[in-house]
């Protein structure tokens, strides 16, 4: 079974999903679910993007079932690796997404490109990613490392494996070392040449002996579930990547 591995629901404090909707749409369209509620601590808007981890365990754990897991998407930051370290070992999540959403203590939109180049704005970027990912040994997969071309305010805000590869290499390097898995995100392939983009960088990952991909649409409703998905599916075919969802932390091969 297919899984949707990045979904937010309404402990995201951007969503207004129920799990019984999600639910709903998954099992309309045959696959399971990881729920990866938002958990940026300390994020640079006050009661944004953090949730009470235990009402969480409480409303979801009496649905958790093969085809149902319970994951939560970290915000990386340095300063925050113990804090949040401590809370993945605190709580039984399935799955830990890593993810970079703040920069310098600046959310990775507007007022990040301001005053600053493609180069700049990416080089810090990935800077911050590398830093974390090393840092960060605990997590299960990096997520979108596509992240700041959603929101870049640059003329071609595609990430150019060939452009950025002196600092992507050190972070794929880390995770394949490591065997931790890359997320395709699926919310950006609407465009083929958006999958053409990201391919060298997925395909990089496989040849610095990186394994396992695991895909997720990013929905923050229920409409959102599963898209994208098979495109995602066909871009970790491509790269000869094993695409994986976990369970109790240890990654399952998805069974097509
Ligand atoms: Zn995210
Ligand atoms: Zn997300």
């Amino acid at each position: 079974m297919i899984f949707d591995t990045h979904v937010h629901t309404r402990f995201s404090t951007d969503s207004l999903m129920g799990l019984e909707q999600a639910m709903e749409r998954a099992q309309q369209l045959g696959i399971g679910l990881i729920i990866t509620d938002h958990m940026d601590l300390e994020y640079p808007k006050p009661d944004s993007f953090s949730f009470d981890v235990d009402a969480f365990f409480r409303a979801y754990e009496p649905h958790r079932s093969e085809r149902l897991r319970l994951g939560v998407e970290m915000g990386m930051r340095s300063e925050l690796a113990d804090h949040n370290r401590a809370m993945a070992a605190s709580y039984p999540f399935d799955y830990i997404i890593g993810s970079i959403h703040v920069v310098d203590g600046v959310e990775v939109v507007g007022r990040f490109f301001q005053g600053r180049s493609k180069r700049e704005a990416y080089d810090r970027y990935f800077d911050t990613m590398q830093a974390c990912v090393k840092a960060y040994d605990f997590i299960d997969s990096l997520g979108h490392i596509d992240y700041i071309a959603r929101y870049a305010l640059v003329e071609d805000p595609e990430i150019h494996y060939n452009e950025f590869r002196e600092r992507i290499d050190p972070i794929l390097a880390v995770l394949a070392e490591r065997q931790q898995a890359i997320e395709i995100n699926a919310r950006r392939l609407d465009s083929p040449a958006v999958a053409e983009a990201l391919f060298p960088i997925y395909q990089r990952f496989a040849e610095l002996g990186g394994r396992h991909i695991t895909v997720g649409s990013d929905a923050h409703t229920p409409r959102d579930i599963g898209r994208n998905l098979k495109a995602a599916m066909a871009l970790a075919e491509r790269c000869g990547l094993q695409p994986v969802w976990h369970k109790e932390r240890t990654a399952q091969p998805v069974a097509l």
